[in-house]
């Protein structure tokens, strides 16, 4: 059953639709560049392996930046294409694409550098991270850079109409047919919020300063760490608003002598990964200083582990706790 979830992971990754969406996103795609131009000093004469290399524009940054030799691993079939751009480039002496799965492939070296993205939605939704790990810990020399070195999973309590404007469609499609259609309006309710939902949130809806869940040092974070990830958080919301859900982001830290952050936090520019919401079951009037406070859990699924379990657990000032499952499946 993994080897089919792989399978189709992989071929989702074959598609040239997914590599536009990503390179299209210039605010991902420049703090790349910007972060490996950056880190030139570490990277000149040095060896780098990019950890699923996709078009193979991560690799060519590093060769920009001085890179004697660049391994890109691609398990996906869009690896013979990737030995087009190399080729087209001139670059078949410096770059050299591996075809096949990180944890599998081997190396003629031990590496200087790990360059990857491998951040899902949330950070770790369809997250390649473990398979990042497994390069760094069995080719990565001691002491030796990863780009990015750090991750943030952030949260906060927000607004989201959005929801309701959705029901109301089931209210307005009825009196443009002369039926009513009201009727579905609490399962439509339960299906838009079952699950987390991939979508912008305005920083205009955030009601309290959003909170650190969770830091991950990429030097030293294991596959276990992932596990079961847990943070706990305490928030005093800004005002007078309805709180209909919360919202995670991540962002990741490149280091070099001027670091740099790629943030997906509705505060910064957009980016594909936009934001996640979990909303409430009814909305909740918060005023100043409501305190909203919890812990948040994110496991893998146990049926497939592409997919995550995102578990809150929370109480708004001295109403009763309330725990929930909000599951991250199918969120293409
Ligand atoms: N580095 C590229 C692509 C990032 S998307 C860019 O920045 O544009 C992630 C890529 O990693 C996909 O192409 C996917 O097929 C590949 N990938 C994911 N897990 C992998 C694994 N375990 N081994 C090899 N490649 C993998």
């Amino acid at each position: 059953k993994k080897e089919a979830q792989d399978d189709s992971y992989f071929s989702a990754y074959a598609d040239i639709g997914i590599h536009e969406d990503m390179l299209a996103d210039t605010v991902r795609t420049n703090a790349y560049r910007l972060a490996i131009l950056r880190c030139w000093e570490q990277i000149r004469g040095k060896v780098v392996v990019d950890v699923g290399a996709g078009t193979g524009i991560l690799s060519l940054f590093c060769v920009q930046a001085g890179a004697r030799k660049v391994y890109a691993i691609e398990a996906s079939a869009l690896a013979e294409e990737t030995r087009k751009v190399v080729t087209a480039n001139g670059m078949e002496g410096r770059i050299e694409v591996v075809c096949g799965r990180a944890e599998e492939v081997e190396l003629p070296e031990k590496v200087d550098v790990i360059v990857s993205e491998w951040m899902g939605y949330s950070l770790l939704y369809e997250s390649m991270l473990p398979s990042v790990i497994h390069i760094r810990d069995k080719w990565l020399k001691k002491g030796g850079m990863m780009l990015p070195s750090e991750a943030t999973i952030y949260l906060a309590p927000i607004a989201d109409v959005e929801v309701e404007d959705r029901l109301q469609f089931w209210e307005d499609i009825g009196s443009k047919y002369h039926v009513d259609m009201t009727a579905l309006k609490p399962y439509a309710h339960r299906c838009v919020t079952r699950k987390v939902q991939v979508k912008p949130v305005e920083m205009e809806d955030i009601l309290a300063t959003p909170a650190k869940v969770v830091t991950f040092d990429l030097t030293t974070v294991s596959e276990e760490d992932l596990s079961c990830v847990q943070g706990a958080f305490s928030f005093s919301c800004y005002g007078w608003s309805q709180m209909q859900g919360f919202a995670t982001w991540f962002d990741v830290l490149f280091p070099s002598p001027k670091p740099v952050l790629l943030s997906t936090s509705p505060y910064s520019e957009d980016t594909h990964w936009m934001q996640s919401v979990m909303s409430l079951d009814k909305p909740v009037q918060v005023t100043q200083d409501t305190r909203v406070s919890g812990v948040i859990k994110i496991t893998p699924n146990s049926r497939n582990n592409r997919f995550l379990d995102m578990t809150l657990k929370y109480s708004i000032d001295d109403r009763e706790e309330v725990e929930r499952l909000y599951p991250m499946d199918d969120c293409r």
